[in-house]
């Protein structure tokens, strides 16, 4: 298990919906230019609408030394939002987590496919980060006194600054300010103009704001490192989730605040 990190940004949105069940598309090949991948994202959505028939992609086998927060981590395709898949097996990374400071980020999509997993953001200070849920009351302090769980996206993306792959962590809320749905129409936009920058800032703590262009010429297009992220991920080796935290549900229930209120609920 990891460490406990610094404080990282609160949620950005209210908590998700609890159940999405449906379809899952088809991951792009992994080696695929932007423009290709953005050509199949834009025709996975198409067959989305249409309804066609998901294919469920295995997910990586597992060598996971870590605390897994079981059944809580699910694959998703941003074209097809209301259609998980489990892939929850994987062993762990050291990807990082990319954060929005006001004055923006800058970043590259090169897939459509994240994750999808159950998280609280849990604010003791002892931990004041995202932490992976364990699904039910009786597995999860944090469900036991009643912190809400949100629906969380954890999409690769290239970070253009820091000049390597990391996971930008979304609110599955797709209302209009929502970072989410904006990600999503860029990279469908991309299906169009080929590979895209697209910066991301924040005007407000409840809102985002998405713009997008194309990679101007001798800047950075990430292909190495999105090539090696590609590699590893196809090999088991790198986890979206492995951005929060998993920490066992008695170190859930030893933190003060939590411990406090399991007390006051008689759970302790
Ligand atoms: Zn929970």
């Amino acid at each position: 298990m990891k460490s406990l990190r610094s404080p990282m940004s609160p949620p950005d949105t209210t908590p998700a919906p609890e159940t999405c069940n449906g379809l899952q598309t088809e991951r792009p090949p992994v080696n695929a230019t932007g423009g290709e991948i953005a050509a199949q994202a834009e025709a996975a959505l198409l067959a989305a609408i249409s309804g066609g028939q998901p294919t469920l992609p295995d997910g990586p086998s597992t060598g996971r030394p870590v605390v897994q927060a079981p059944g809580m981590v699910q694959s998703v395709n941003l074209f097809d939002l209301m259609n998980p898949d489990g892939d929850h097996t994987a062993p762990a990374s050291a990807l990082r987590s990319i954060r929005i400071p006001s004055s923006g980020v800058f970043v590259i999509p090169f897939t459509a496919d994240a994750v999808r997993v159950s998280a609280h953001y849990c604010d003791d200070p002892d931990v004041n980060d995202w932490v992976l849920c364990w699904g039910s009351p009786e597995e999860c302090a944090l469900c036991a006194i009643s912190r809400k769980a949100e629906q969380r996206l954890l999409l690769p993306v290239f970070d253009c600054e820091q000049g390597e792959v990391g996971v930008l962590a979304m609110s599955s809320l797709m209302r209009p300010k929502a970072l989410a749905p904006q990600v999503f129409q860029a990279i469908a936009e991309a299906s169009r103009r080929g590979p895209q920058i697209i910066s991301i800032t924040k005007p407000d703590q409840m809102s985002f704001s998405v713009a997008s262009w194309s990679i101007p010429p001798g800047v950075d297009d990430g292909r190495t490192a999105i090539a090696k992220f590609v590699q590893d991920r196809e090999q088991g080796l790198v986890r979206l989730d492995s951005v929060y935290l998993t920490l066992p549900n008695e170190t859930l229930r030893a933190l003060p605040q939590v411990a406090r209120k399991l007390a006051l609920r008689g759970l302790a």
